[in-house]
């Protein structure tokens, strides 16, 4: 209601705060501190949204004039962190509901950070290095105010790789004189970036999903997999879940997807997508057996036991849903942002698929950026099996917590409801001891 009247053009944001709402009811009725200090109505409101001009000039000296955002949501839990996107889409109210969604996503880590989402409607597609270079130290040089490694640290997104925080470190170090490498995190390694970031997502969702089926006594071995995604998330989750003994029969991309029966060639994807950034059709070139197939939907009509969504949001729809419970899918991991439709999600929870919530199961990504601004505070940098470990452990005990939370006050194999619950708990506790702000 509150968000209705405030913001009634916010519907994505007011959709997303309502879902989790949901399953927080029987917190609230056991809790009156929570609903007497007003913490539902805090948290729905940011502490602090930026909105700032990006003007910047092109290669053929056209001036452009773009529009920078950062929701400052909740740093109860500690500094603000959160990714940046760039991509026309970009508007505040997919701003507000991503950050909403990272408070509790960084909560559940159990680390030191707040939640924050931020980025621009500018369109890194086509852009040459100098353009996106120019755009990042105009947008760095309002957002530089703002942030800082105790203040507000972001990270990258969608659109925001490598070379973007690269820049964007570049102009908040120029700006201020000061190496302040906790400020950005998904930095390279040789500037103080954390070995095991790249992996990090990929391998956290396999670690969470072989827990989720441990409890079951269910083993990956020999499991058949269908992935779709061939970026970051989905190329990690892939090489995990090989060294788990699973076996991967598809993958995709924007055009559509591969199956190939004898398992994917995982040193092939990483040729065509990483080394030649090239299409995921040309796997069958090499691979005979294998079949390329247009779309992106398709690939959940590969019969499976574990699908493992890695691509992007609202990539399973009902019917994709109804068609893997039918081919009897065991779990569902989200390794991709919000991939599942609300239906969707009831529904292989009413047909009892084992199912891990995007903001529990692809929290790796996150508690890695986390780690890297411990690295950068003791001015080391950790190895990759020590980055590894602390990696496998948060997992493990996201897992336990949301497990305990169903268990407690919802159905024990909802971890949805277990995931937000052990999120908002920790996050109103700490609000509650830090008084009236
Ligand atoms: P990448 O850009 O590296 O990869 C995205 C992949 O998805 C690409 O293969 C892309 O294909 C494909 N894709 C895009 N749209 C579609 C579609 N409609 N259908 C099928 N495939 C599609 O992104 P990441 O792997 O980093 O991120 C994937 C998801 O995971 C996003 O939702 C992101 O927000 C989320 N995430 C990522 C984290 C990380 O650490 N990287 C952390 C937590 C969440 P194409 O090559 O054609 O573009």
């Amino acid at each position: 209601d509150i968000i209705t009247k405030r913001d009634p053009d916010q519907k994505q944001f007011r959709n997303t705060v309502s879902k989790v709402l949901e399953t927080i009811v029987p917190v609230l009725e056991q809790h009156p501190e929570f609903k007497e200090q007003k913490i539902l109505e805090r948290m729905i409101e940011p502490e602090r949204v930026v909105s700032f001009r990006v003007p910047w000039q092109d290669d053929q000296g056209e001036i452009h004039v773009n529009r920078g955002f950062r929701v400052q949501m909740n740093s109860a839990v500690g500094p603000y962190k959160g990714g940046l996107r760039f991509h026309p889409s970009v508007c505040l109210d997919i701003l507000k509901f991503l950050a909403f969604e990272q408070v509790f996503k960084n909560a559940l880590t159990g680390l030191p950070i707040g939640g924050a989402k931020g980025g621009s409607d500018f369109d890194p597609h086509g852009r040459s290095d100098s353009e996106v270079m120019r755009f990042c130290q105009s947008f760095m040089t309002e957002l530089y105010r703002h942030i800082g490694p105790h203040v507000d640290a972001p990270a990258g997104d969608i659109g925001v790789g490598g070379r973007e925080i690269g820049y964007l470190f570049g102009q908040y170090k120029r700006i201020r004189d000061s190496y302040d490498s906790a400020v950005l995190t998904g930095k390279r390694v040789d500037y103080w970036g954390s070995l095991a970031r790249t992996e990090a997502t990929g391998y956290g969702l396999l670690y969470f999903v072989k827990d989720m089926l441990d409890d079951k006594g269910i083993s990956l071995k020999d499991k058949v997999i269908v992935v779709s995604g061939s970026g970051n998330v989905a190329t990690y989750a892939m090489e995990k879940a090989y060294q788990l003994g699973a076996k991967v029969v598809t993958c995709s991309d924007s055009n559509g997807y591969v199956y190939d029966p004898d398992g994917i060639d995982l040193d092939a994807v990483k040729e065509i997508k990483q080394v030649r950034r090239g299409r995921i059709r040309e796997y069958v070139q090499t691979h005979p057996n294998a079949e390329y197939h247009e779309g992106c939907r398709g690939v959940w009509t590969v019969p499976c036991d574990i699908a493992l969504p890695c691509a992007t949001q609202g990539e399973i729809d009902l019917d994709s849903a109804k068609i893997l419970v039918e081919h009897g899918v065991l779990a569902v991991g989200e390794g991709a942002n919000m991939p599942s439709e609300l239906p969707a999600i009831d529904y292989f929870q009413k047909n009892h698929v084992l199912f891990a919530p995007a903001k529990a199961a692809n929290a790796g990504g996150v508690a890695v950026s986390a780690l890297e601004m411990s690295q950068n505070s003791e001015r080391l940098q950790w190895t990759f099996e020590e980055v590894d470990q602390k990696l496998k452990d948060i997992m493990s005990n996201i897992y336990k917590n949301a497990r305990m939370n169903a268990e407690k006050y919802a159905d024990p194999d909802d971890l949805v409801a277990g995931a937000n619950i052990t999120a908002f708990v920790r996050v109103a506790n700490i609000m509650l001891a830090h008084g009236l702000v």
